[in-house]
């Protein structure tokens, strides 16, 4: 491709919407265009990488046994009404009606379908195990749509959907599932980390996530250097630690004006967050729950919402909580609220004595509160995130923490949606049974923004051959030097008749301005043909280490073939 003809278009600036590099580079360098919150068209450039790694993921689904189909996008809202997810979605699904009135969704994920699917086309045991795949676009409209197409509203995703006739095979199946990610991940050259992840409300008996490792990463990732246990953060268990036997002190109410935050609490009582349990109130599903943590814990609210099996939680409002503690907001606590409510304690909250809470009445804390004296809970669970240093689920050894983004997801799922959906077959004494299902997913647009986020500098995104949406670039510094263009040209038509993908920027521009688009938008090698073209030799540069040497012609050639 001639640059002068590519619809590319560059930008020197950072745009100022854009938070991580991965969004930055991506707009930076022409790869996606913006059409509205978490909506991005892939322009010609973004597309090539886009594709290779469509084909990479396609490869080793297809290797592993799945096989691809397509299904609808826009789905009618009767099946997802069998499944329940109709309702359970809430306000991510994005849902339309027809001119006749009747419900559909853009699907956000396609369980539903595919059972439907095998269910209609499956009679027997004979005809298991199937996987089936897809590489289409899913739907949702995230709360919090950011990070360009890592987290969109409109975006790709290879889904995959196995069905077994029982639990051994779906073993089989996962497992020939995990080892294609792990070789799409591998060939795409992440560093990740596969952990154990949260079944939630899906049930299910087991789910593993595929994390690139990222400062910027939305998931914590707790892992154990000890024994290898490498858990979501929303999944990891807290344990409940041994309870210090203490005298309880007589409740006392303290005076704490305008003191509402841990930090100030802190500081104007001279105590320690330890000290301390903080009172949230949630709004489950309409439901107002209060949540109780030590001080310097963190609620996980994906803990909280699979004990209520949520479909929607937020922060109770603020006129909420205000009835129902009687106090503006930041004196919630347990004793003395004026609506009963349900009241879920932390299990390390359980073994505390002597502890502070808000008072329900403003600018008020009461001290020495106590368990079964002063007030009772409805439920002691695990609702924390585990924090470095929590013992090990595993082997008790002290947990590490690190960040990550999610580009995979693999679940087994049981019989969730074939007996909701009355996907069955006839084993060998012709009785009938649901089928034993699973499913994979990964985040095709997200996997490519993940390997930009490992792979750019200042200059740039520096791609991978693999997802290189060309090899290598050759540029003419003098495009009025007919012996420059002449060798240029010839470079460039030979690396075209091998049937390389390559670039030749003959635009009329300075050389620094075509040095500077190939480091932005990653070309792998650049072949600068200059001053010594009568000598036949050019200069090339390498965009993942920076090396460069100057060669013959054939020889840039041949570095551009020896690319990996
Ligand atoms: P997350 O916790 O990040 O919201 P999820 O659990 O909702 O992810 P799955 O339903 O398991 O995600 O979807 C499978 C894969 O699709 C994920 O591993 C991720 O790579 C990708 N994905 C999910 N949501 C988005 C999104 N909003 N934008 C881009 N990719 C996404
Ligand atoms: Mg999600």
């Amino acid at each position: 491709m001639r640059v002068s003809n590519l619809f590319l278009s560059t930008q020197r600036e950072i745009p100022s919407d854009a938070e991580i590099p991965s969004h930055q580079l991506m707009l930076r360098a022409g790869m996606i265009r913006k059409c509205a919150s978490g909506i991005y068209a892939f322009m010609p450039i973004g597309l090539r990488s886009y594709k290779k790694v469509e084909a990479i993921i396609r490869e080793e689904m297809d290797k592993a046994g799945a096989q691809e189909l397509i299904m609808p996008a826009l789905l009618p809202a009767e099946s997802y009404q069998a499944s329940g997810r109709w309702d359970k979605f809430g306000p991510e699904m994005f849902r339309l009606t027809d001119r006749g009135n009747r419900n559909f969704c853009l699907g956000p994920t396609h369980e539903e379908p595919f059972t439907e699917a095998v269910r209609d086309n499956i009679r027997s045991y004979k005809q298991l195990p199937v996987t089936l795949y897809q590489i289409q676009h899913k739907y949702r409209d995230e709360k919090r749509p950011r990070f360009g197409v890592i987290r969109a509203r409109e975006f790709v995703m290879k889904d995959a959907y196995s069905f077994d006739v029982d639990e051994a095979g779906l073993d089989k199946s996962y497992d020939a599932m995990y080892k294609a990610y792990r070789a799409i991940f591998d060939k795409l050259g992440l560093d990740y980390t596969v952990v154990d992840a949260d079944t939630g409300a899906m049930g299910g008996s087991g789910s593993q996530e595929f994390m690139v490792k990222s400062p910027i990463g939305e998931d914590a990732i707790c892992y154990c250097d000890a024994c290898g246990y490498a858990a979501n953060e929303e999944k990891a268990p807290c344990g409940v630690p041994e309870k210090v036997e203490a005298e309880a002190l007589p409740i006392e109410k303290i005076h704490t004006p305008n003191v509402k935050t841990i930090e100030e609490l802190v500081a104007f009582m001279n105590a320690d967050a330890k000290d301390f349990v903080k009172t949230i109130l949630y709004n489950i599903d309409g439901k107002i729950v209060a949540v109780m943590v030590r001080g310097d814990r963190e609620i996980n609210e994906t803990k909280l919402g699979n004990i209520f099996d949520a479909t929607e939680m937020n922060l109770a409002a603020f006129d909420d909580v205000e009835r129902i503690t009687g106090a503006k907001v930041g004196f919630a606590g347990p004793v003395g609220l004026k609506e009963k409510i349900t009241v879920v304690i932390d299990n390390e909250v359980s073994v505390m004595s002597n502890f502070i809470v808000g008072a329900c009445e403003t600018d008020y804390h009461f001290k020495n509160v106590n368990i079964g004296r002063d007030f009772e809970p409805d439920m002691v669970k695990d609702v924390r995130n585990a924090i470095p240093g929590d013992a090990c689920p595993k082997c008790g050894k002290p947990l590490a923490m690190a960040r990550g983004t999610e580009v995979g997801h693999i679940f087994k799922l049981g019989t969730k949606y074939s007996s909701a959906l009355g996907c069955n077959f006839l084993d060998k004494d012709g009785k009938e049974n649901p089928m034993i299902m699973g499913c994979y997913g990964i985040g095709v647009s997200r996997t490519l923004a993940a390997i930009i986020e490992q792979n750019h500098d200042d200059d740039g995104i520096k791609w991978p051959v693999v997802a290189a949406p060309y090899r290598a670039v050759v540029i003419p510094v003098k495009t009025n030097d007919e012996e420059q263009m002449a060798l240029a040209e010839k470079i460039y038509n030979d690396l075209l008749a091998f049937g390389y993908e390559v670039l030749i920027d003959d635009r009329n521009e300075r050389p620094g301005v075509k040095f500077k688009d190939a480091d932005l938008i990653g070309i792998p090698l650049r072949i600068t043909v200059g001053r010594r073209a009568n000598e036949g030799i050019v200069e090339v540069k390498y965009r993942a280490d920076g090396k460069t040497e100057e060669i013959t012609a054939e020889a840039a050639i041949e570095a551009v073939k020896a690319l990996v």
